[in-house]
């Protein structure tokens, strides 16, 4: 047999539960019901043997002090002592010869144990049985270091065997009660605990197959609603990855379809067109080309931004040996002067010394060329590009500000997002995919470093980038 949600029965948690509860309050009533009868019985027991033993001693000293015992002598000493509460009194003589008995036998008794008392042993008795408790005892008489005779008395007691039955009974009635109030109580905390654990599960399974929209709303405050919390925010989480991944495999099959298309075109325009002249055919090759390109730089950045969020946790664990961002800064801003120049835009860079930050030369590079390119290519013929890093007491700054067309209000907060454009137009006409800040933004995260983005006032935009110096006598200081 098996549970809805797969799991054999014998092996659930309600049959662990169960067996386990049951097993606790099992044992307990088996204690209840023997450890305590069985001690007030030993109490009772130890308290009769007591009176019959002290009223075979009264009877022994009262007729030790007889010369010869007769059957007058024992009924004498019977009648004169107060030996009411026993049930039955055999006296005998040296040889064992009943010279008085109250009842009439003793079941065998006094026949059976005569001859060791006659030897000079005690013999002590208790039972309990047919709800009574019988105590005896069966002594020598002894005078002057001779046994003259024996005296055994008896006592058979209904009335406290009754009240320990009774004890037994309400006892035995208390423990079905709570057996049937426990079996109950178990079963109505496994049906709860049960119905909210199969209410994850099932959760669990639905998000598995893909339904990241499925919430468990768990009521309560304890661990299995807060199982349940946890388990909303992730698949909250996964499920925002998941639309990210959905939007960044879209907008990437985009962006590298618009090239593909064109060259498709490019191509078929030419093998279709027979009497093609050179120059149009050498045009179109050349545009092939360009497209080819872009493809290179598309895929180049996506993988570039692959590497970031696979290697994200790596990178924040060791972000790379100290680099002097000012070196780095220098050299890039060399390699884009030929493009400042074409633009007939002035790059100008002011670049303090002892910028020392841990990372590595690539992604400085990667960070310093995106904003400083995006500053050239977004400007206006004439402007100016201005590229400053300046060290704090504990930060390296870098600001690129630029006097172009800046980036209007409310795109503002999405320049960060994967192929985001404000101007697609223009972007392409550069070359460019949309990627580059993004791949700014994840390395500076990555370096543990931060980024903001601002209109320029007066036009244009200025980008802040701060990371912490690296401090050699502390080098784990992030
Ligand atoms: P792209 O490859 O399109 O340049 P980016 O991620 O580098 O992609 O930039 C995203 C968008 O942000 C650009 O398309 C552009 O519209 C805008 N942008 C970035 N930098 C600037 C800037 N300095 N001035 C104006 N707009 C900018």
């Amino acid at each position: 047999m098996s549970t809805g949600s797969g799991v054999r029965f014998i092996s659930s948690l309600r049959v662990k539960f169960a067996a386990s509860y049951i097993a606790i309050i099992a044992a307990l009533l088996v204690v209840m019901n023997t450890y305590f009868p069985a001690a007030s019985r030993d109490m009772i027991f130890a308290s009769k043997l007591t009176f019959v033993k002290s009223q075979a001693a009264i009877l022994e000293t009262a007729l030790r002090d007889i010369d010869t015992l007769t059957i007058d002598a024992c009924t004498l000493v019977v009648s004169r002592l107060d030996v009411s509460g026993l049930s039955h009194i055999t006296i005998t003589g040296e040889r064992g010869n009943v010279l008085y008995d109250s009842a009439g036998g003793s079941d065998g008794f006094v026949e059976k144990y005569a001859a060791d008392v006659l030897r000079g042993f005690d013999v002590y008795y208790s039972s309990f049985s047919e709800n009574a408790f019988l105590a005896r005892a069966f002594v020598p008489i002894t005078k002057d270091g001779a046994i003259t005779g024996t005296v055994f008395v008896s006592e058979r007691d209904a009335e406290q065997g009754a009240i320990l039955s009774g004890l037994q009974r309400t006892l035995m009635n208390i423990s079905a009660v709570i057996a049937i109030f426990s079996v109950a109580l178990v079963a109505f905390i496994l049906r709860t605990l049960l119905r909210r654990i199969t209410g994850i599960l099932r959760a669990i399974q639905s998000v598995r197959e893909g339904e990241y929209t499925y919430r468990i709303e768990m009521r309560g405050r304890d661990e299995l609603a807060m199982l349940g919390q946890e388990f909303d925010s992730l698949t909250g989480r996964l499920r925002e990855t998941d639309d990210v991944r959905r939007r960044f495999v879209a907008d990437a099959s985009h962006e590298l379809k618009t090239p593909l298309a064109s060259i498709k075109l490019l191509s078929d325009s030419i093998l279709q067109n027979e009497n093609i002249d050179t120059d149009t055919v050498r045009e179109f090759v050349a545009d092939i080309g360009d497209e080819a390109e872009r493809l290179a730089r598309t895929t180049e950045k996506l993988l570039s931004l692959t590497r970031l969020d696979g290697g994200a946790d790596k990178a924040r664990s060791t972000v790379g040996t100290p680099v002097d961002m000012r070196d780095v800064a220098a050299a890039t801003l060399r390699m884009l002067r030929p493009l400042a120049d074409s633009e007939g835009i002035t790059l100008k860079s002011d670049l303090d010394g002892g910028c020392i930050i841990l990372g590595t030369e690539d992604s400085l590079h990667q960070i310093v060329f995106n904003l400083a390119e995006n500053a050239l290519k977004y400007n206006r013929p004439g402007g100016s590009v201005t590229v400053r890093l300046t060290r704090s007491e504990t930060h390296a700054i870098l600001r690129v500000e630029d006097t172009g067309i800046g980036v209007p209000e409310d795109d503002l907060p999405h320049i960060f997002d994967r192929f985001y454009r404000v101007d697609k137009a223009r972007s392409r006409a550069f070359g460019g995919s949309g990627l580059g800040l993004s791949i700014v933004r994840d390395t500076v995260t990555a370096l543990h470093g931060e980024i903001s983005a601002n209109a320029r006032s007066g036009g244009g935009m200025v980008f802040e980038v701060r990371f912490r110096i690296y401090n050699q006598e502390n080098p784990r200081q992030k």
